[in-house]
C-alpha cells in the first residue's frame, strides 16, 4: 500500500480530519485524503525565482485540530528544489503533539542533503518516505519505506494488511541494494547531478524559455514563452516532457527529466531547432 494511504488510512477520520499540502506538488496527496474522505488545506509554496519555499507560518495557521497530518515534498514535484531545513524543522517543532510532518524524500538522493532521519530522534511528529522508485529505477518494485518514531509505526502496522511485500519485490531489492549496486547507482547520480548543471545552464540560453527553476531533484522545472512549442520540440527529438500547466503557479512551465547526455543534447537540439523555425517564420 502506498505510504501516504496508509498515513492518511490511519490518522485521519473521514469527514472530520484534514491534511495540509503545499501547492505546486505531488498531486497524489489529495487524491489519497480525498478517497479517505478527509478534507485538504492547500497552503501554497512561495514562488519566486529562486524556487518554491515554503510558508512554514501560514502553515502553522492552518492547522487547526482537525489537522492531523503535513505533506512536505522535499525535493519538491514539480518545483525541484529542496525546502529550507530549518523552516521545516521549525514546522516539526511547533507542531509537535498537534499534526504529524510528513516529509516526503522521493528525491533525496540527488540534493547532496542528509535525509531527515539524521533528526528522528529530536522529533517525534517526524514522519520520513523514501522511494526506491526514482535514484534506484526501481518504480516496478513498487517499494518504499516509511521511517518515524515506533509509536507511529505501531499504528500503521495495525492499519497494513499481512504479507504486504511480494516475495519477488523483495528478492528485486535485495540485488538492487546490494553493496556493488550502491556503488554503480551513487556514480550514476554524480552523473545525474552533472548533466542536471549543464542542462539547466543550456536551457537559460533558449529564447523559449522564460526561467529554468533551481533543482534539486533529477529534473528540472522550466517557466516556458510557450509551452507547446517546447512541448512538442522535445516530441519533435522523441523525447517526453511533463506538462505542468495545470498546477498552480506554473503557468507555461514543464518538467523536463535530466537524462543521459545523449538525450540531454537531443532535447537541445530540438529546442534550438524550434527557435530557429520560429525566427524563419517571424
Ligand atoms: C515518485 C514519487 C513518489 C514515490 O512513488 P512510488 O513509485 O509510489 O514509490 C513519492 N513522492 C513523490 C513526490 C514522487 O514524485
Amino acid at each position: 500500500m502506498k505510504a501516504f494511504d496508509l498515513l492518511i488510512r490511519s490518522f485521519c477520520r473521514a469527514g472530520q480530519d484534514s491534511v495540509v499540502i503545499c501547492p505546486p506538488t505531488f498531486g497524489f496527496y489529495r487524491v489519497a485524503a480525498e478517497v479517505q474522505g478527509a478534507g485538504v488545506i492547500e497552503v501554497p509554496l512561495i514562488r519566486s525565482n529562486n524556487g518554491f519555499a515554503l510558508d512554514a507560518e501560514q502553515v502553522l495557521a492552518a492547522c487547526s485540530d482537525k489537522v492531523k497530518l503535513v505533506f512536505l515534498c522535499s525535493p519538491g514535484n514539480p518545483p525541484g528544489n529542496a525546502l529550507d531545513v530549518e523552516a521545516m524543522l521549525s514546522l516539526c517543532k511547533q507542531l509537535n503533539g498537534r499534526a504529524l510532518v510528513v516529509v516526503d524524500e522521493a528525491y533525496i538522493e540527488f540534493t547532496g542533503r542528509p535525509s531527515f532521519t539524521t533528526v528522528l530522534a529530536q522529533h517525534p511528529n517526524l514522519v520520513i518516505l523514501r522511494t526506491l522508485s526514482k535514484a534506484y529505477a526501481l518504480a516496478g518494485a513498487r517499494c518504499g519505506t516509511t521511517i518515524a518514531d515506533a509509536d507511529i509505526i505501531g499504528v500503521l502496522a495495525r492499519v497494513l494488511p499481512p504479507y504486504a511485500i511480494p516475495t519477488s519485490t523483495v528478492e528485486m531489492v535485495l540485488k538492487a541494494t546490494a553493496t556493488e549496486q550502491r556503488a554503480r547507482i551513487a556514480e550514476q547520480i554524480q552523473t545525474l547531478i552533472a548533466e542536471r548543471g549543464k542542462l539547466s545552464a543550456q536551457l537559460k540560453q533558449s529564447k523559449l524559455i522564460r526561467h529554468v527553476f533551481p533543482s534539486d531533484a533529477n529534473f528540472i522545472l522550466v517557466e516556458c514563452l510557450d509551452a507547446d512549442i517546447v512541448f512538442n520540440a522535445a516530441k519533435s527529438v522523441g523525447l517526453v516532457v511533463r506538462d505542468q500547466r495545470k498546477q498552480p503557479q506554473c503557468a507555461n512551465c514543464l518538467r523536463i527529466s535530466v537524462g543521459t547526455p545523449e538525450q540531454n543534447a537531443r532535447l537541445l537540439q530540438g529546442i534550438a531547432a524550434a527557435e530557429n523555425n520560429l525566427k524563419v517564420s517571424a
